[in-house]
Formats: C-alpha cells, sequence, structure tokens
C-alpha cells in the first residue's frame, strides 16, 4: 500500500538544502515521488498530514558496540585502569566474556531502542561475546527486527581467546553473510547486512588476517576494524611486523571501498593514503576518544571518506556531531558545521555500498528511511545554515517520528509495542551481566 507524508518540510544538512510544503510518496519501502500537491494522484493511499513538520533522511551511526548497552553505570569490581590496554583488560574484556543469549538480546534491544528514539535510523554494530560466538549475530539482528531498525553486522574476530576464538570468530561472520544473502536472493524484505568484523591489528596474526581475507573473498563485504585507536596499536605493527598497520591490511587484501576502519587516531600519511586509494572508511568517535584518552585525530581532513560513530557511548549521533565539532575547534580546526555532517552524512554511503540500494537522500528512488522533528527553529532556516542548526540548535528532543524500510518504527515518540517491560527485563539482564563478570578470574 502506497503512503503519502504530506506537507513535509524536507530539509537536508548535506549538501544543505530546505524546501516546504511537499509530499512524499512512499510505495513499499523506496520513495516514489517528492512534489507539491501529489496526494490527489493516489486516491487509495494512507495519508499523514505532517502540517509542515521537518523531515530529512535518516541518520546513520557508522560504528557501535551493542554488546556494551548494560555496562552503563556498571557496578562490578573493575580494577584501576590508568591506560588503554587496562580499560580493555579490566573492563570490556571482561564484560564481552560474560556475555550470554539473552544479555546479548536484551543488550541490543535496549541500545536499538535508543537509536530509534534519537532519530537514527541504521546501527552500524561490531560485536563481541567470546563465550557465545556461534549464532551471536543472528540473536542481535533479532533486536533490529523487532523495532525496525537497519543495520550492518559482524562479529569483531581476535586472537586473544585462542586460534579456535579466532576461527569461531570468522565463521561467524561468514556464517551471518550468508543468511543474508539468503533472504536477498529469495527477494525478501530485510533491514540487516553484514561486514566481516576483525576486532584490531594487535589481537590479529597473520594467519587470522589471512582467514579474515578469505572471508571478504567468500562473502563480497568489507573489513569493519579497529585500526591506530591507541599508540600501542602502531607501535606493535612496526616492531612485530615491520609494516605501518594498513600497508599490512592492504598486502592481506582487506582494504576495499567497503572497508569500515574505525579511529585511526595514530595513523600516518602513509595509512591514509593507502585507506584513500581504496575509498574506504574511516569511522571518527571523537567522545570514545576523550573518554579513552587516546588522543585526538588530526590528520581528518587529509582522510577522503569519514564517517561518524558513538563507539558503544548511547547512539545518539546529535550529541557525537556537537562533540566531535566542539573538539576539531578546540585544537585549532578550520572545519565548519557543514563538514561534519558531510561526515555524518557518509554513513549513508557505507549503506548504499553494502545494501546496493540509495539512501540518505529525501528524493525519488531512494529508501525510505526518515526522520521526523517538530523543531522549533527561531531563526530563519535554509540551506546554508541547516548544519548550523543541527550543530548548535537541534538535539534529539527534537525528534519526533522515525520511518525505517518505509515501516513507521516510531511515530509521535511511541513505539507500536510496549517498551516498559523490555526495560525491566534488560535491568534484569544487567544485574546478572554485572555478577557473571565478578564471578570470571
Ligand atoms: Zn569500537
Amino acid at each position: 500500500m502506497m503512503k503519502i507524508l504530506q506537507n513535509a518540510r524536507v530539509v537536508h544538512f548535506s549538501p544543505g538544502s530546505v524546501q516546504e510544503s511537499l509530499d512524499i510518496v512512499i510505495d513499499g519501502s523506496v520513495i516514489k515521488e517528492v512534489g507539491q500537491n501529489l496526494a490527489a494522484n493516489y486516491p487509495d493511499a494512507e495519508v499523514k498530514d505532517l502540517k509542515g513538520a521537518m523531515v530529512t533522511p535518516g541518520i546513520v551511526c557508522s560504528h557501535n558496540h551493542f554488546y556494551s548497552g548494560l555496562a552503563r553505570g556498571i557496578m562490578a569490581n573493575i580494577k584501576p585502569s590508568q591506560d588503554f590496554i587496562s580499560i580493555l583488560l579490566n573492563l570490556w574484556w571482561r564484560l564481552d566474556r560474560a556475555i550470554d543469549k539473552d544479555i546479548l538480546y536484551y543488550s541490543g534491544l535496549v541500545c536499538v531502542l535508543e537509536a530509534i528514539k534519537a532519530g537514527t535510523t541504521s546501527v552500524i554494530d561490531h560485536h563481541a561475546s567470546p563465550a557465545f560466538i556461534k549464532g551471536s549475530l543472528d540473536v542481535l539482528r533479532q533486536g533490529y527486527e523487532k523495532a525496525g531498525l537497519r543495520g550492518i553486522l559482524c562479529y569483531e574476530t581476535t586472537d586473544r581467546n585462542g586460534k579456535d576464538g579466532t576461527k569461531e570468530g570468522v565463521e561467524e561472520n561468514i556464517e551471518f553473510a550468508k543468511s543474508v544473502d539468503k533472504v536477498k536472493a529469495a527477494g525478501k524484505r530485510y533491514l540487516v547486512e553484514a561486514a566481516i568484523g576483525g576486532h584490531a591489528p594487535v589481537t590479529l596474526d597473520d594467519d587470522a588476517l589471512r582467514m579474515l581475507a578469505e572471508a571478504l573473498k567468500e562473502t563480497g563485504r568489507g573489513l569493519h576494524i579497529h585500526v591506530a585507536e591507541d599508540r600501542y596499536d602502531v607501535s606493535d605493527s612496526h616492531g612485530k611486523y615491520q609494516k605501518d598497520i594498513m600497508q599490512r591490511m592492504a598486502d592481506f587484501g582487506l582494504v576495499n571501498d567497503k572497508g569500515i576502519f574505525v579511529h585511526g587516531v595514530h595513523l600516518g600519511a602513509a595509512d591514509i593514503e593507502v585507506l584513500n586509494q581504496h575509498d574506504a572508511f574511516l569511522v571518527h568517535n571523537a567522545r570514545s576518544n576523550m573518554n579513552n584518552n587516546v588522543g585526538y585525530a588530526e590528520k581528518l581532513p587529509t582522510v577522503k571518506n569519514v564517517a561518524l560513530g558513538t563507539d558503544g557511548i548511547g547512539v545518539n549521533m546529535f550529541e557525537e556531531v556537537k562533540c566531535a565539532y566542539f573538539k576539531h575547534k578546540d585544537t585549532g580546526g578550520a572545519y565548519w558545521p557543514g563538514d561534519y555532517l558531510r561526515f555524518l552524512q557518509n554513513g549513508n554511503t557505507i549503506l548504499e555500498r553494502y545494501f546496493g540500494e540509495k539512501y540518505g537522500k529525501v528524493a525519488a528512488g531512494y529508501k525510505a528511511d526518515l526522520t521526523i522533528y517538530d523543531y522549533d527553529a527561531p531563526t530563519p532556516l535554509t540551506g546554508d545554515n541547516a548544519a548550523g542548526h543541527f550543530v548548535f540548535g537541534m538535539s534529539s528532543r527534537d525528534v519526533k517520528s522515525v520511518m525505517v524500510d518505509g515501516v513507521m518504527v516510531y511515530e509521535d515518540r511511541q513505539f507500536p509495542f510496549d517498551v516498559a517491560s523490555i526495560y525491566v527485563q534488560a535491568q534484569k539482564e544487567a544485574q546478572r551481566l554485572w555478577q557473571r563478570m565478578d564471578a570470571l578470574d
């Protein structure tokens, strides 16, 4: 059935544009037509009058960890951690080992709900649960599908749980990608794509990289991996392999135009050249970098494709864009709000390369992933200053409704199912997770 969002104020942040009183005609999951007074042409369509409300293309979070959804305010015994490696050892690598199926489902689901409430229509996730690898991506997918969020999932393969752990990680990635291919081949509607995941070069030896390269070939996907988040990753690569990180990745055939490389705080000019040559993405996570005190990604302006993620610090891209922008200005950077909205928009380009469809515009032929607001602009809102409104004024509290794949998944600030019971169960699972962490050695 055809749907029409009538009388919308259509805003694009990058490149900026504002158009008033448009009708958006949606056929299934795709925008069929956008223009004035179209409702009369579709007498059978289901019409929703937006009364001039602002509509933008969907918002993408290009790197996240939904397995950390139950870590908020954690009350397990975590040893004081002075540096990045200790944070991993004492917190994240205890937390991920304590995750089982139920914990993962609720951790994922509460993150999915939070994403949608913040107007985020797609989340690219990087998952780890070493005690529950096989089938873990399918459990996460169930949460995405329950609430209707779009995304790309992968399992973060690592050597830190032995060779069997590495192998199981690679297999989970391949199996999940194949399950997606099956759904696609059957012509069914689907929301979740697959990438091939690796933790970071520092926890992946040459054998592991070879296996990941095979997985890329077998599935036709890209690698999603942390690189040079901390200095240690760089010195480890030089010390053990006598290579810059990105050259080591490229030598194994792991860099392509679906490559999602994350952080890159300490990448050198030669590394960035490799990224750019392969048209790969670098995902910047400003708040996470600040939280872990790993340094500032000064070379961002030399990267061709920058996207933005939260790295597990919620899934609110209004907060992330603002913090990334202000951190940049604080370091004396020359970018303006429009540059950061361009980075945000690049998340849609990642979706296009994985899904093979058009994303990121309110226009005919594009996927109907839309965020709808009741933002009251106190000053004129134009194409030239839309990015300024985003950085200096708008917030997730302005998000009123969200459409993903042509379905209204959140309408007038309500989900179409009971969420209170989900949060009750999530709190129980959180307590169970923290107890399981304390029981680990
Ligand atoms: Zn991460």
